[in-house]
């Protein structure tokens, strides 16, 4: 065990009140690509960059080409949660941890039995018909082909913030009050790049910052303890 993990047990023995925010290197190990990273889904080869076959008006003016991107991207129906899942599923049990905060769309956290998880860019387990609201699963999405639709005729739209669109109002309030009150942020693979991650941040005034990262952040966020690392890798040691 490495100075840096002891540092965090003793972090996490010493405190009932851990918020953890996620992006998407808590996913990596599951098996789900990155956008952002190496690796990811922006130096991969498209005729357009993920960022507008995933906006608002993509989606309206190209369906078709949306779904299929969306449909052999971004759903991962087989996807299991890893061991940075089940460790913060463990802490809330055991009254540590708070609330997740993540910017991941694939419920794994609360397959992995997660009840507090504040999905700020929505879920792809969720989606509804444009035209007369009901609910459709991840399974009926996936038994459909191309653009999904409802018995209705309406178009399904999966319940995931696409570029150009707004976060719900209401998770963010909530996720802003969580790190607000939160004694310790464990920040998680994630560049804080993407909106709003960096912002909220700045509402943490708790005791104990730290971050995990496979790559070291650019800029300096004034973390007590920084681990660079894979996510279920680190948490799983501990
Ligand atoms: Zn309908």
């Amino acid at each position: 065990m490495t100075e840096e993990i002891k540092k965090l047990k003793d972090i996490v023995e010493h405190t009932d009140n851990i918020v953890f925010f996620g992006g998407a290197g808590v996913s990596t190990e599951s098996g789900i690509p990155d956008f952002r990273s190496v690796d990811g889904l922006y130096h991969q080869q498209w005729d357009e960059p993920p960022e507008t076959i995933l906006s608002h008006t993509y989606y309206m003016r190209y369906p078709e080409k949306f779904f299929r991107f969306y449909r052999s991207k971004l759903l991962c129906p087989d996807a299991q949660p890893n061991a940075a899942h089940r460790k913060l599923a463990e802490w809330e049990a055991q009254g540590k941890l708070r609330a997740v905060i993540t910017q991941n769309i694939d419920g794994l956290h609360q397959k992995a039995g997660s009840r507090e998880v504040l999905e700020l860019h929505g879920s792809t387990l969720r989606n509804y018909c444009e035209q007369c609201g009901r609910f459709y699963s991840l399974a009926d999405i996936m038994a459909m082909d191309g653009v999904p639709r409802c018995a209705c005729g309406g178009r399904i739209k999966p319940d995931v913030v696409l570029y150009e669109e707004g976060l719900d109002s209401t998770t963010l309030t909530r996720a802003v009050e969580f790190i607000a009150n939160a004694d310790v942020l464990i920040i998680a693979g994630t560049s804080l790049a993407v909106y709003p991650a960096a912002g909220l941040i700045r509402y943490f005034g708790g005791s104990k910052l730290v971050v995990i990262n496979k790559t070291p952040l650019r800029g300096d966020l004034g973390a007590d303890l920084v681990i660079t690392g894979a996510v279920g890798e680190t948490l799983a040691q501990l």
